[in-house]
């Protein structure tokens, strides 16, 4: 990898979904509102908002598994996750191979670029099968955008938008990023707020006086703070189309395992204002 290139970022993962993005016919640049009035119960837009839940909760859930600070929680276990550390094994044992002489902050951004790619395969896994059966749709990519993530640069805390991946990946600026996006605007808004949570503490870090030393596990751990936005931005998108939908029958049994998923996030105690 070219550090230059891979260094000083916090990618947020974003799913397959927006690499399978088909060019759209008559394109209209920038993310727009797909919660709009009159409030109408939309399969598609249910489906989407579900997919994008569970999204995050995988990319949450992994990210913990693999948190220094879950591992030093009792009985192992954090926000009901279970330690397991393979993850964060792997990709500093890659990190440290591929590069013998990387140390200090420079092999914490390589080990977290490695982290950061084997969560997004995860991620592209469980898209290729995600699915809206119950409501007879099947997702729409083009609902999620066509933006493949965005990061945060550690040196100047300013929050960049990025398209494709890899070698082909261009970064643009917030302004300059949404006039080539397209997409719902929630989801445009929640990744942003993503980024503002990684800025947040990127200038606090510049701000204070004692150097903290950057890890692989400090990164997840800044990581963690930033997806609790992402699953409570999430989360509140898919009530509102839950409540939208509540009187269309057609939708009890979609409903139904959706309301599970929004369950499963007492357990994170996102409103109580607990540190992750
Ligand atoms: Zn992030």
């Amino acid at each position: 990898m070219k550090p230059n290139d891979t260094n000083r970022r916090l990618h947020l993962v974003a799913g397959l979904s927006a690499l399978l993005l088909a060019p759209l016919g008559v394109a209209v640049a920038r993310p727009m509102p797909c919660i709009t009035q009159p409030a109408t119960c939309d399969y598609d837009l249910l489906c989407t908002f579900k997919l994008e839940l569970e999204e995050k909760i995988l990319i949450y859930e992994t990210y913990l598994a693999n948190g220094p600070r879950t591992k030093s929680a009792q009985a192992g276990k954090r926000q009901g996750v279970a330690y397991k550390g393979d993850l964060y094994q792997q990709a500093l044992a890659g990190a440290k191979q591929e590069e013998p002489a990387l140390e200090g902050e420079e092999l914490a951004q390589a080990a977290y670029d490695r982290f950061a790619a084997k969560v997004a395969e995860k991620v592209d896994a469980a898209a290729r099968k995600a699915e809206c059966n119950e409501l007879g749709v099947t997702p729409k990519p083009e609902q999620r955008g066509n933006w493949s993530g965005m990061h945060t640069d550690r040196n100047d805390c300013f929050g960049y938008v990025d398209f494709g991946r890899g070698e082909n990946r261009d970064t643009y600026t917030p302004d300059a990023g949404k006039e080539k996006a397209t997409g719902c605007l929630e989801l445009w808004d929640s990744d942003m707020g993503h980024e503002a949570v990684h800025k947040q503490l990127c200038m606090e870090r510049q701000r204070s006086k004692e150097k903290q030393a950057t890890t692989l596990g400090s990164l997840i751990e800044e990581d963690i703070s930033a997806y609790r936005y992402s699953i409570q931005a999430a989360a509140e998108a898919l009530k509102t189309m839950q409540i939208r939908c509540t009187t269309d029958k057609n939708t009890d049994a979609f409903r139904k395992r959706a309301d599970q998923l929004l369950g499963q996030l007492t357990k994170y105690q996102l409103q109580a204002g607990a540190r992750p």
